[in-house]
């Protein structure tokens, strides 16, 4: 029925030169879902995110977003259909302030009292952005990096919001808060694509979630399950 998926990824391939990193990958985002892709170092998991978020070319397969046909959009018509990535790293700015940061999120929207209004409530639900609003970017720790990166993408007012490894190089107690997070703004209304090495965290927040082996899901299910699946145990969540 229209408006089920947030995200219908079907049959996605991707190639770089020879490598072919996604090989048929197929799954599904359902509105008000957080969903988690988990998989090992270069299992195809920035490539599914790059190619759903327009940066990188499939060689074949379809992505939908609510319902439409995203497959050959450009990455500013994706993220006006309502698809905003937090890429790896954060990517934040350094010598520009938090402010300034977030003012960026909102480059799409040409009404800047709209940007306004919602980077307000990035403050009222970040309360430590706002504390501090005009410190650079490059002075804030990883944790706060991180939050101002999810907060940034918040600005452009996602339906769908796509986070890759957000507990990247974070303190347990910070990878929480986070989690604690990305929760929130999900209980708000927002369907997640979260992209995760760290499982165990990822598969406490998720609904469902989906392993990716060599450019393929090669185990799903609800997140409960999977973090009882032996398969999942031994090669994601340790001893
Ligand atoms: P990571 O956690 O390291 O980002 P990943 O699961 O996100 O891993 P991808 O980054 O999607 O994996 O990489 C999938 C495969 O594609 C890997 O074999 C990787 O080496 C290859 N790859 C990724 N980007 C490129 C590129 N620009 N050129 C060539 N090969 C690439």
């Amino acid at each position: 029925a229209a408006g089920r998926w947030a995200l219908e990824i079907d049959g996605l391939d991707v190639h770089y030169g020879r490598v072919h990193a996604l090989r048929g990958l197929t799954l599904t985002v359902g509105e008000g879902e957080i969903i988690a892709l988990l998989g090992n170092n270069g299992a195809g998991k920035t490539s599914t995110l790059a190619t759903v978020s327009g940066v990188v070319r499939s060689t074949g397969g379809t992505v939908r977003a609510f319902g439409r046909d995203i497959t050959k959009a450009k990455p500013w018509e994706i993220v006006g259909a309502g698809l905003v990535h937090v890429p790896e790293g954060r990517r934040i700015f350094s010598r520009l302030t938090v402010h300034e940061n977030l003012q960026l999120g909102g480059y799409l929207v040409s009404d800047k009292t709209v940007v306004s209004r919602r980077i307000d409530e990035v403050y009222t639900l970040l309360p430590r952005l706002a504390e501090r609003r005009n410190q650079h970017g490059g002075n804030l720790s990883g944790g706060e990096q991180q939050m101002l990166a999810v907060g940034r993408a918040l600005v452009a007012k996602p339906k769908l919001l796509m986070l890759d490894e957000p507990s990247m190089g974070l303190a347990p107690l910070v990878v929480a808060q986070i989690m604690k997070l990305i929760r929130q703004i999900n209980a708000d209304g927002t369907s997640v694509l979260l992209v995760e090495q760290n499982a165990r965290a990822a598969l406490k927040i998720a609904h469902r979630a989906y392993v990716v082996e060599n450019g393929v899901i090669t185990l799903q299910g609800p997140a409960r399950e999977l973090a009882r699946d032996s398969r999942v145990v031994e090669a994601y969540l340790g001893a």
